[in-house]
């Protein structure tokens, strides 16, 4: 038996508008979830027209986004509303699994990402230096991104550091959380 030739429309599963497919391709979200109940009177498949693809790209149109840590970006959307979405990298790529977002997004996350890092490695403490001598006695610092620092201080009658100013009104804040845990670790290698 020949199969027949039929003609195939397409109405859109969210403005309800017929389209014409355009890019040589169709954009469709799967319902798999209603699959029984459709059963056999309609596919499980939610055809979208260009326009509503348009809408929901929009959608996505950011002003500003910035990386929090622990994989959460906090983003400003261009229509005004602003949320914090948690993403997953796997291999090495942005992934978003409980949303439905466009690649493009996943990109400006990636960059986002990339600058945090970029930002991260160049704060990151380089040399470390104690030095500890009977007429000086300091402790020099020095940035990947060139910021440098010396630091003097004493013993007190317990052996304990006195520094010449209290280290928070030295250093800023990047510089002073590694510098307490590089100091903990100097002094622990003795
Ligand atoms: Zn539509």
């Amino acid at each position: 038996m020949m199969n027949k030739r039929t003609f195939k429309t397409f109405t859109c599963g969210e403005c309800k508008n017929k389209f014409k497919p355009e890019n040589e391709g169709i954009w469709y979200v799967e319902t798999k979830d209603n699959l029984a109940v459709q059963s056999t009177i309609k596919e499980p498949i939610k055809w979208i027209c260009p326009d509503c693809i348009k809408k929901w790209e929009e959608s996505f149109k950011t002003k500003t986004m910035e990386y929090m840590g622990n994989g959460y970006v906090y983003v400003e959307f261009a229509n005004g509303s602003t949320q914090t979405i948690k993403f997953e990298t796997f291999t090495g790529r942005v992934t978003i699994d409980y949303m439905d977002v466009p690649q493009f997004f996943l990109q400006e996350i990636q960059v986002a990402l990339d600058e945090y890092r970029k930002e991260k490695q160049s704060q990151e403490i380089v040399e470390f230096e104690l030095v500890d001598e009977f007429d000086k006695q300091y402790i020099y610092l020095k940035a990947a991104n060139d910021y440098e620092n010396t630091l003097k201080f004493r013993y007190g009658r317990t052996g304990e550091f006195i520094f010449e100013k209290p280290p928070q009104d030295v250093f800023p804040l990047y510089i002073l959380k590694q510098f307490n845990s590089k100091l903990r670790e100097k002094l622990s290698r003795g």
